[in-house]
């Protein structure tokens, strides 16, 4: 099938996106197209207008802020993926980014649109909540911050009003001190370069790397698909800070990100199994975190 008929439109800013966002009521942005022209293609979305950010240059870019790293929201996948930057001080963002699909959807794929497609098993979505990331929008009143887990309302549901943009995402970085943070993303993918049955995304801080029994001061453990938005399971984070993470804190936190997860059954894996691997999952990226860490 072919897409309905729609007129192109091309800003080269924000500003300008919005207000066209403002003068044509039936609009859809379009950032990298691997998710939208395939839902244009089989007419689930029909837009009368469609607004290519493509050509919004000031919306690439990776940055340092004062106290973290902020993102534009037309940043590609494999720019992040490839971010030595990244790599150096959130791991996980990098690590996530290379996951996602294969090659030709990582060079076209953004943030941007990975954000606003809102798919409760996007890699992205589950790395910014356990990151405890900042979204900014932009619309006709200026821009504003939403903390990610107040962004995710429901399955690909946002706090995105109809004449907002995404323009970024940013990180504090100080809580992930560089030399005592191990950061770890695990999925579960039946083919290769599809999306995850399940993911998990974990940051391990330690008080001292090279202790005998290195205690987790801080943890962070999130997963993707197992609710119908991504899950930060902060009572699983509570069960291992404090310990050195022995087999006890780790099956507490297995439990405990067990019993908060909600998934929904599908093809190749249904409910049960999903819940099951939580357990399995939570222990095994909180396990490979904490080891990063004590590699750094
Ligand atoms: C084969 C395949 C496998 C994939 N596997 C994975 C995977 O493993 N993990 C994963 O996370 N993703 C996966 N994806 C999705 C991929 O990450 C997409 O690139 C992403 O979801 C959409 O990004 P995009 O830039 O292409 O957005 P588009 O397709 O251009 O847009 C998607 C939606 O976001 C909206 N949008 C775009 N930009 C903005 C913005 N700045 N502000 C507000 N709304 C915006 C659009 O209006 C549209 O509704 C896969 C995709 C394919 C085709």
């Amino acid at each position: 099938m072919k897409p309905e008929v729609f007129e192109y439109h091309s800003p080269t800013s924000a500003e300008d996106a919005v207000t066209l966002m403002e003068e044509h009521e039936d609009a859809e942005l379009l950032a990298g197209n691997q998710s939208l022209g395939v839902q244009m293609a089989n007419r689930l979305a029909a837009p009368d207008h469609l607004i290519d950010l493509n050509e919004i240059e000031d919306l690439k870019y990776i940055s340092e802020t004062g106290d973290g790293i902020e993102i534009g929201a037309l940043t590609r996948h494999t720019t992040i993926a490839e971010s030595d930057h990244l790599d150096r001080e959130l791991p996980l963002l990098a690590e996530a980014a290379g996951e996602i699909a294969g090659p030709s959807v990582r060079n076209m794929g953004t943030l941007g649109g990975s954000l606003g497609e809102a798919d409760p098993a996007g890699n992205y979505p589950t790395v910014m909540t356990a990151l405890d990331a900042t979204i900014t929008l932009q619309g006709p009143d200026g821009t504003r911050d939403v903390d990610v887990q107040d962004f995710h309302i429901a399955y690909m549901m946002t706090a995105r009003e109809e004449e907002e943009l995404i323009v970024s995402a940013t990180v504090s970085t100080s809580p992930f001190p560089i030399g005592r943070t191990g950061m770890s993303f695990q999925e579960i993918k039946r083919v290769p370069h599809t999306w995850p049955k399940l993911s998990a995304a974990a940051a391990v801080v330690v008080d001292d790397p090279d202790a005998d029994e290195p205690v987790v001061e801080e943890a962070r453990l999130a997963f993707g698909n197992a609710a119908d938005v991504p899950l930060r399971t902060e009572a699983a984070e509570d069960a291992v800070e404090g310990t050195s993470l022995d087999e006890d804190a780790l099956s507490a936190a297995a439990e405990a990100a067990m019993d908060a997860s909600e998934p929904a059954g599908e093809m190749q894996a249904d409910a049960e199994y999903k819940e099951d691997q939580v357990g399995v999952f939570a222990k095994r990226a909180l396990q490979a975190a904490y080891d990063n860490a004590l590699e750094e």
